[in-house]
């Protein structure tokens, strides 16, 4: 796809908050009203438990549907994108996405500082780290738990919840310290530094990078109407160089999992337990 369509401008991760979302309610038969947030957590991790495909065929026509407004809302040209699922089943996906019109990141380095600011502006109308109120509270229930009819994407107050709620990185675990024990840092590196203006530049093994502007070390970069509308964790980088998408479609998002020789396995022993009963 990279050779016949060129660099990709995005990396877009969206995951499921498989315990919060209404719709999840309705599938599952839960009630929410009828339960505090700690209940009702419990209770839809067991309801989860139980019923593994309900979620799964949830997540898939969301995320189906959801890139049809994508592709409408930012001009997407074509998209790659692969699932994959955490502990309990919860589904993610990782994508990249070609946008109409954008900068080709092959002509940077012939291009002129002018221009280089002109695409600039264009990738911070694509991606952010800015918090438009870190302070404020957690809301009473949990943001991904609003119905359609209750989400209005002009509202700061909601935008801030909702990111406070889902697109902070507050606690580094197991999944993301690397490193000896007392040395280990965040292979998320967070904390990030705050920066007042976004940068387009060539790090220092000379690979263009794009890192937009931030006020909040712990925000993920994001892209706004997405995190808004999408409710629920997501992740949203530019793609500044043929370098970056090669890597991180070698390196991570297509590579494959340890577990994977277990499911092989799985299947051998399904096999081999059929061929016995046919005997
Ligand atoms: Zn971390």
């Amino acid at each position: 796809m990279v050779s016949q369509l060129g660099v990709p401008t995005l990396f877009l991760t969206l995951s499921s908050a498989d315990l919060w979302w209404p719709c999840m309610y309705r599938h599952l038969g839960v009630s929410p009203g009828d339960h505090s947030e700690k209940e009702l957590s419990k209770i839809m991790q067991r309801k989860l438990n139980e019923n593994p495909r309900v979620a799964d065929e949830y997540f898939a026509k969301r995320v189906d549907e959801y890139m049809k407004i994508l592709g409408k809302k930012f001009n997407i040209q074509d998209f790659w994108w692969r699932f994959e699922y955490q502990h309990r089943g919860s589904p993610h996906i990782h994508a990249v996405l070609w946008i109409d019109g954008a900068p080709d990141v092959r002509t940077f380095d012939s291009q002129s500082t002018e221009q280089l600011a002109i695409f600039r502006q264009y990738y911070d109308s694509l991606v952010s780290a800015i918090n438009p109120n870190i302070n404020k509270p957690p809301a009473e229930h949990h943001p991904s738990r609003l119905q359609a009819s209750e989400i209005n994407l002009m509202i700061n107050q909601q935008h801030a919840q909702l990111l406070n709620r889902v697109q902070r990185h507050t606690r580094c675990g197991t999944y993301c310290l690397r490193g000896r024990v007392g040395h280990q840092i965040c292979r998320f590196n967070f904390p990030k530094d705050l920066l007042s203006d976004s940068k387009l530049e060539k790090d220092d093994k000379g690979i263009w990078t794009f890192t937009p502007k931030r006020n909040d070390y712990l925000l993920n970069d994001h892209n706004t109407f997405v995190a808004v509308s999408w409710r629920a964790n997501t992740d949203c980088k530019i793609i500044a160089s043929e370098y970056a998408i090669i890597s991180y479609l070698s390196k991570y998002a297509s590579k494959a999992e340890p577990q994977s020789s277990n499911y092989k396995q799985y299947f051998n022993d399904i096999v081999s337990s059929s061929k016995q009963k046919l005997q």
